[in-house]
C-alpha cells in the first residue's frame, strides 16, 4: 500500500506530471526530432574548469586566416547558458535553468528555479517532504520554475516563435505556460525521471 509520502508515490506523481507535459506537447506537436548533443557535459564541465585549450589564443597561428575549430555550436552555447543559470538556484535538491532564444539566436530571457521576487529564501521551506505531511512545509507551493521565470523575465514584448533551452524536461505547468507564450520549440537535456547520460541525445520538441 502506498503512503502519502512514499518514494513510490512521489515517483508516480513525477511520472504523471511528466506524462501530462508530454501529452500537452504532443497535442501541440508539429514534429519531434532528436540529435546528438555532443557538448552538453563538456559545456557544463567547462563552466567549472575552462582549461581544455580550446580558448587559448596563444596557440593560434597569427597568419592562419581560418576560423577557430572547436567553437561552441549554437545549441551547446544556449544549453550552457541554461546550465550556468541553474547554478543561481538555491534549491538544495535540484537546480534547473532555462534560456529563451529568438529566431535570430538572440537570448531574450533566462531563468532558474527559485522563490518569487521578494520572498525570503530563509523564511520559506526548501524541503521536498514534510514530516507532518503538510504540503505548505515543502517547497512545491512556492517555487517558480526556471521556464516560468525565463518567460516572465523576457526583455522584449513577446517570445512568440522562440526556442527554450532547459536543463530538464518541463513539468505540465511550464508546458502550458510555454504553449500559451507562443514558444515554438523546446530543447531539453534531462528527462525528469531519467537523468541524462553522457552520451544521451539532445531531445527537441517543436510545436505551435
Ligand atoms: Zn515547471
Amino acid at each position: 500500500m502506498l503512503t502519502h509520502d512514499s518514494s513510490a508515490n512521489r515517483l508516480l506523481i513525477v511520472a504523471a506530471a511528466s506524462a501530462a507535459a508530454s501529452s500537452l506537447l504532443t497535442y501541440s506537436v508539429i514534429r519531434w526530432r532528436s540529435r546528438t548533443f555532443q557538448h552538453a557535459h563538456a559545456s557544463r564541465a567547462s563552466l567549472v574548469e575552462p582549461s581544455n585549450g580550446d580558448f587559448d589564443a596563444t596557440l593560434a597561428d597569427p597568419y592562419d586566416p581560418s576560423p577557430r575549430a572547436g567553437h561552441l555550436v549554437w545549441d551547446d552555447y544556449f544549453m550552457a547558458v541554461a546550465f550556468l543559470s541553474a547554478q543561481r538556484s538555491k534549491d538544495p535538491n535540484k537546480q534547473v535553468g532555462a534560456c529563451i532564444v529568438d529566431r535570430n539566436n538572440i537570448i531574450c530571457g533566462i531563468g532558474y528555479n527559485g522563490f518569487p521576487r521578494g520572498c525570503p529564501d530563509s523564511r520559506l521551506p526548501w524541503a521536498k517532504k514534510s514530516a507532518s505531511g503538510n504540503p505548505l512545509e515543502t517547497k512545491y507551493p512556492y517555487v517558480c520554475h526556471a521556464e516560468m521565470n525565463a518567460i516572465l523575465n523576457k526583455n522584449g514584448a513577446s517570445v512568440e516563435g522562440a526556442k527554450v533551452f532547459v536543463t530538464m524536461f518541463p513539468c505540465n505547468e511550464c508546458a502550458k505556460l510555454m504553449i500559451q507564450a507562443g514558444i515554438s520549440e523546446i530543447v531539453y537535456h534531462e528527462a525528469k525521471d531519467q537523468p541524462a547520460q553522457s552520451d544521451s541525445p539532445l531531445i527537441t520538441s517543436s510545436f505551435k
